[in-house]
C-alpha cells in the first residue's frame, strides 16, 4: 500500500545516466519515461537541468530544477553516478518528480509511513470489529466485549478521522 503511494510520482534513476556519453557542458536531451513528460531536459557530466509540468491535487505546477551529479569510484572499478537531491543535498540514486524534485526523505515521506501505520492500525481495527459486529459472542466475557467496543470506538474517532483529514490536506481524495 505504501509503495503504491510513492510510485505515483514519476521516478528518475541516476543509473539511467551511468552509461551515457555525457558532454562537458549542458546540452538539450530527450528522455522519455511513462508518466513524466519533460518539457525540457539538459544534461552534462555535472548534472541535469529539468523543467516539467505536473498536475497533482488539482494544482498545475511548473517545476524547474537543477540536479547535480556526484561521481564515485566503487571498489569494483569504473565510476558510479549519483544525484544530489536539490532539496537536501543528500546523495541518492532515485529522485521523485512531483510538485518539486526531491529524494525519498525530502518528499514529505511522512506520507507513506503514515499510510503504513494507518493500514496496520486499520487491519487491527477490522479484526476487533469483526469479533463484535454482531453483538457479544456467546463465549466472550462482557468485560472483553466492552473493552473491544471501547477500542473500536476510540480508534474510529481518534485515529481515522484526523488521518483522513491529513490525507485530504495532502490532496488525496480517498476511495
Ligand atoms: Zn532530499
Amino acid at each position: 500500500m505504501a509503495k503504491e503511494i510513492t510510485s505515483e510520482y514519476p521516478v528518475l534513476r541516476s543509473s539511467l545516466f551511468q552509461k551515457m556519453d555525457l558532454p562537458e557542458t549542458f546540452t538539450p536531451a530527450t528522455l522519455s519515461r511513462s508518466g513524466a513528460v519533460f518539457a525540457s531536459l539538459e544534461v552534462s557530466r555535472h548534472g541535469l537541468i529539468l523543467s516539467y509540468r505536473i498536475t497533482g491535487g488539482g494544482i498545475l505546477s511548473n517545476v524547474h530544477d537543477r540536479i547535480d551529479f556526484d561521481w564515485t569510484c566503487p571498489a569494483y572499478g569504473g565510476q558510479r553516478v549519483w544525484f544530489l537531491c536539490p532539496r537536501c543535498g543528500r546523495r541518492c540514486g532515485v529522485l521523485y518528480l512531483g510538485q518539486r524534485v526531491a529524494c525519498r526523505k525530502c518528499l514529505d515521506l511522512a506520507y507513506p509511513c503514515e499510510m503504513e501505520r494507518f493500514t496496520k492500525g486499520w487491519a487491527l481495527h477490522q479484526r476487533w470489529l469483526s469479533r463484535i459486529k454482531d453483538g457479544k459472542p456467546k463465549r466472550m466475557r462482557w468485560r472483553t466485549y466492552d473493552k473491544l467496543q471501547a477500542k473500536v470506538a476510540e480508534r474510529a474517532v481518534s485515529r481515522i478521522q484526523p488521518f483522513l483529514a491529513s490525507m485530504r490536506r495532502r490532496g488525496f481524495n480517498g476511495k
